[in-house]
């Protein structure tokens, strides 16, 4: 492959901030993130941001075909150039975050289950991960370069100051694990923070498998919540977290969630206490509450 750096000298290819656009310049690293990937040869992957298509030639060799989806379209003729030799890569030029992923996916691989890897610009990281995990895409795994931050709320655990509303949704669609801790100087041009490799394998459920398995519509998690008791149980978790500090009690009080009363008494019913924060439940404990909690 020729070397991405010196192609992006070649065109004077400025990298833009506003972009998130720092690119992995470790070929260790790059190798590390398919390898964490679990690529086989039939895989077909989704790359979101490309950049100069480092991550994307190691794909390329690795799986059986790569879609790339970068916003930059200024990066053409230099993904042109690095990527020349890979026949299996299709390159969008588009905003992944107002693309319609789904409806290319229903389009050109009615049949598979495909392979996010990125290294994501970390400006717009949660909503990406969001709409991947919400859209219920056909998605066997996500592994992703985030902020190590951001990966540690993630995987957090109940109790701790990373536990959130992040932290849930993941949960509910996913099972988590960071795979690598990076630092800032693999990177052109170094980011002020660690970064790490975060490995996401969705819930078999929770996805949307190809058109072979379609799940019967109303059953969407593992959890067998409908639409409508998903997206309450993500308002009782939003409303949870806004006020972290006060207890569960006040917090969904406030937010009109609930009346004390009955907040209390749901409580009691799934055995909590009454001045126990959100921080400190489990996304099992979340959905019991938010079901006791629903208005009908
Ligand atoms: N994959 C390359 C690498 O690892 O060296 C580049 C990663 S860089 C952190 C993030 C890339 O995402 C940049 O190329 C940037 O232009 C692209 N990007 C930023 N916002 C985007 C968006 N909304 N949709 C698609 N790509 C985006």
């Amino acid at each position: 492959m020729k070397d991405a750096k010196k192609i992006l000298q070649e065109h004077g290819f400025v990298l833009k901030k506003k972009f998130g656009q720092n690119f992995i310049t470790n070929d260790t690293v790059l190798m590390e993130i398919v390898n964490q990937a679990q690529i086989q040869p039939d895989d077909r992957v989704i790359e979101i941001g490309p950049g100069a298509g480092a991550l994307t030639a190691k794909l390329a060799i690795a799986a059986k075909s790569v879609t790339a989806i970068e916003i930059d379209s200024t990066l053409q003729p230099v993904l042109e150039e690095t990527l020349q030799d890979y026949k299996n890569v299709e390159l969008i030029f588009a905003d992944i975050l107002k693309w319609d992923l789904k409806k290319y996916l229903e389009q050109k691989y009615p049949a598979e289950n495909m392979k996010v890897v990125a290294n994501l610009p970390y400006y717009i990281t949660t909503p990406i991960i969001m709409k991947l995990l919400e859209e219920k895409l056909p998605l066997q795994s996500i592994t992703i370069m985030v902020q190590k931050e951001v990966a540690d709320r993630m995987q957090a655990q109940p109790g701790g100051k990373d536990y959130g509303a992040l932290t849930l949704a993941i949960a509910y669609y996913a099972k988590a694990k960071i795979v690598m801790t990076v630092p800032p100087h693999i990177f052109l041009p170094p980011p002020k923070v660690m970064s790490a490799v975060i490995h996401l394998q969705l819930k078999q459920s929770s996805r949307q498998q190809s058109k072979m398995a379609v799940l019967p519509e109303a059953v969407n998690s593992n959890f067998n919540l409908s639409e409508k008791q998903e997206k309450w149980l993500f308002q009782v978790i939003g409303a949870a977290f806004e006020q972290r500090r006060k207890t569960l009690l006040n917090a969904l009080a406030n937010k009109g969630i609930a009346d004390k009363e009955q907040i209390r008494q749901a409580l009691g019913t799934i055995d909590l206490p009454e001045n126990i924060r959100g921080e400190r439940l489990s996304l099992e404990d979340f959905i019991q509450l938010s079901k006791l909690l629903a208005k009908n």
